[in-house]
């Protein structure tokens, strides 16, 4: 199993060795906003942390862990530029799979701004983005997030994140890989499966998002074991599970 987002900078070590006993094999950790991010150096501590030190973390129970590098729309510093100017530099280096998690939480002008210059970047490189959608006033944000995207950058290249109920319907019309975040206060394991259900798994990837917020570090398989139960075949588990996480980064 792949977990297609998580933020292992806020795990503790044993929460790896978990995710490794029940089956996930690779996990992508993506730059956040762990802490007030003031200025660039911090921003870009954070971002060396989860290429050195929690790849090593994870590896050493057993979890292959890849890391999207980038500006998280709540990790705006003043400087924000200058980790712009390095983001090139570090989607070139070894396990960086994406850049993310990028997006807009408020539609403010500096978001979309900022989130316009890494989608930008992204296509002029043919870099994936992991793009965030918030929890607060998702369908509206989503809607300009979406509108962003479809201006900016080629469909392959995107995979949109934390898809609920409420925004589902607008992006299935995409062709973009979407992210069915199962964790509490968001979606349950039942209910990613009656989603699945409803829209098939041909897009979709499974992810934690674990963080410091409510988290489930085995929100995969244990929606897999809820899929098992529900019914769908081995081939339909594997490809929401594994293939299609695979595929899209490329792991
Ligand atoms: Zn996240």
């Amino acid at each position: 199993m792949i977990d297609a987002h998580v933020h292992a900078d806020t795990r503790p070590y044993e929460d790896f060795e978990k995710m490794a006993v029940a089956g996930v094999e690779k996990a992508v950790s993506c730059a956040h906003d762990p802490l007030r991010m003031s200025t660039s150096d911090v921003v870009l501590d954070h971002i060396n942390r989860i290429m050195e030190n929690d790849t090593k973390r994870a590896a050493e129970n057993g979890l292959k862990l890849y890391a999207a590098v980038g500006i998280h729309p709540r990790s705006i510093s003043k400087d924000w530029e200058r980790v712009l100017h390095e983001l090139p530099a570090l989607l070139e280096k070894e396990d960086v799979v994406a850049v993310g998690e990028i997006g807009l939480e408020t539609t403010s002008d500096i978001e979309k701004e900022v989130f316009k210059k890494q989608l930008k970047l992204a296509d002029e490189l043919n870099m994936k983005v992991v793009v965030h959608t918030p929890r607060k006033n998702k369908s509206e944000v989503a809607k300009v997030t979406a509108s962003i995207l479809e201006d900016m950058i080629e469909p392959s290249l995107v995979q949109l994140d934390h898809i609920d109920s409420s925004i589902v319907d607008m992006t299935v019309e995409h062709d973009w890989n979407l992210g069915m975040t199962v964790q509490p206060l968001k979606v349950s394991p039942d209910e990613a499966v009656s989603m699945l259900r409803e829209y098939g798994v041909d897009r979709f990837v499974l992810d934690s998002d674990m963080s410091s917020s409510p988290s489930d570090p085995l929100s995969v398989p244990k929606t897999v074991h809820k899929m098992k139960l529900a019914g769908f075949t081995a081939k339909e588990i594997h490809r929401v599970s594994h293939s299609n996480a695979a595929k899209f980064y490329g792991i």
